[in-house]
């Protein structure tokens, strides 16, 4: 067997060798940023550094960046801090999102993408003012969603808007202000960064309330000890991610192509024909089961997820391909492959010859 092949970048990316070599200078400052010491400021200036290169991948000011710990502590955030009368949420939602929905779903077509005229029907139905949350890119289908057309919607019915952007940054641009959003959830994990650092940016002018309450810091948004060094990685990683993102983008974008040209010809592309991340391909394997399948392929040098593998690590029907029409048999079968910049065309040709010969042997 050869080298191992890590097709897992939508779960985590792996860190970004910049930050590796930039981690012991930055171990090295020890202070509380909240201190008004000598040290106290050198771990300040880290995050103030870092969250003025956060803002800028996404091109706002640092002022409407909010560090926390991860995406779903993000989203969370987001969904709890306004006055909202009711929270909308679309069916193919992270599950860090889908638990709050406290109405009825936004529905998606078959194609993955929200129904336009279905969420302006609910937002007149429900109690405003409303939270809408929709995803820019989805997790398992890649498939990104008209954010500012769904933006328009919103406001006109006087509501706000939540985007989860997680698996959006240098993979496509972010721009929060073309997208219209009024809340944007990042973690760094997914772009190179270290876990344990993530934000919520909010549109400017717009203020919220803490959700974790008890002390000053993040301008008493979110209280809590800044993680210096995850945050500090987190602002390496938006300064990287964006000034390679051209690159990088059609790297990957290059590696899907040729991926998805070469599959055995009864795997199917959720997804193909629809704007998309330039890294996902969903693949409907039909007669398999994805457990199966993501397990063979671990065992031969791969590592994929399940499209429905849930963050217990357990697999289960995957809830966003039940609500694009899919059959549980169907949606029990998706492997999800997410390519990352470090790839090469050597491993999609290895993972395609893998891959046709498990199907094969199990047929
Ligand atoms: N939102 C999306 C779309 C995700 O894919 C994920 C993680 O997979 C999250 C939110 C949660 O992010 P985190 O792992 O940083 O909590």
């Amino acid at each position: 067997m050869g080298a191992r092949i890590y097709f897992d970048h939508n779960a985590t990316t792996p860190v970004r060798p910049e930050i590796a070599a930039a981690l012991p200078g930055w171990l090295a400052i020890s202070g509380n940023p909240s201190s008004v010491h000598t040290e106290g400021r050198a771990a300040r200036k880290l995050v103030e550094d870092a969250r003025q290169a956060v803002g800028a991948l996404v091109g706002v000011g640092a002022r409407q960046v909010i560090f926390c710990a991860s995406g779903t502590e993000a989203n969370h955030l987001a969904l709890h801090g306004l006055p909202a009368q009711c929270r909308l949420i679309s069916s193919v939602e992270h599950d860090s999102l889908r638990i709050w929905s406290d109405g009825p779903s936004v529905p998606v077509g078959v194609d993955g993408l929200v129904d336009l005229a279905g969420l302006a029907d609910l937002l007149a139905a429900q109690p405003a003012p409303a939270l809408v949350s929709i995803m820019l890119a989805n997790n398992e289908t890649g498939i990104l969603q008209p954010i500012p057309a769904i933006a328009a919607i919103v406001h006109a019915a006087g509501g706000w808007l939540h985007c989860d952007a997680v698996q959006a940054p240098g993979r496509v641009p972010v721009d929060m202000t073309a997208l219209g959003a009024d809340l944007l959830s990042l973690s760094a994990h997914k772009l190179g960064g270290l876990k344990g650092a993530a934000a919520l940016i909010l549109r400017s002018g717009l203020e919220l309330q803490p959700v974790l309450r008890g002390g000053g810091q993040e301008s008493s948004r979110r209280a809590g000890t800044e993680a210096v060094v995850p945050i500090a990685a987190f602002g390496l990683a938006a300064t990287l991610a964006r000034t390679h993102l051209n690159d990088e983008a059609m790297t990957v974008a290059a590696l899907r192509d040729r991926l998805e040209a070469g599959l055995p010809p009864w795997v199917r592309v959720v997804g193909a024909g629809i704007a998309r991340l330039p890294n996902t391909s969903c693949l409907l394997v039909p007669g398999h089961t994805a457990e199966t399948l993501v397990i063979a392929l671990d065992l031969a040098g791969v590592a994929v997820s399940a499209g429905s593998a849930c963050s217990s690590g357990k697999v289960r029907r995957s809830p966003v391909l039940s609500a694009m029409g899919f059959d549980d048999a169907l949606a029990g079968a998706a492997i999800r492959v997410s390519l990352g910049p470090g790839n090469s065309i050597d491993e999609v040709d290895r993972f395609l010859a893998i891959l046709t010969r498990l199907v094969a042997q199990a047929a």
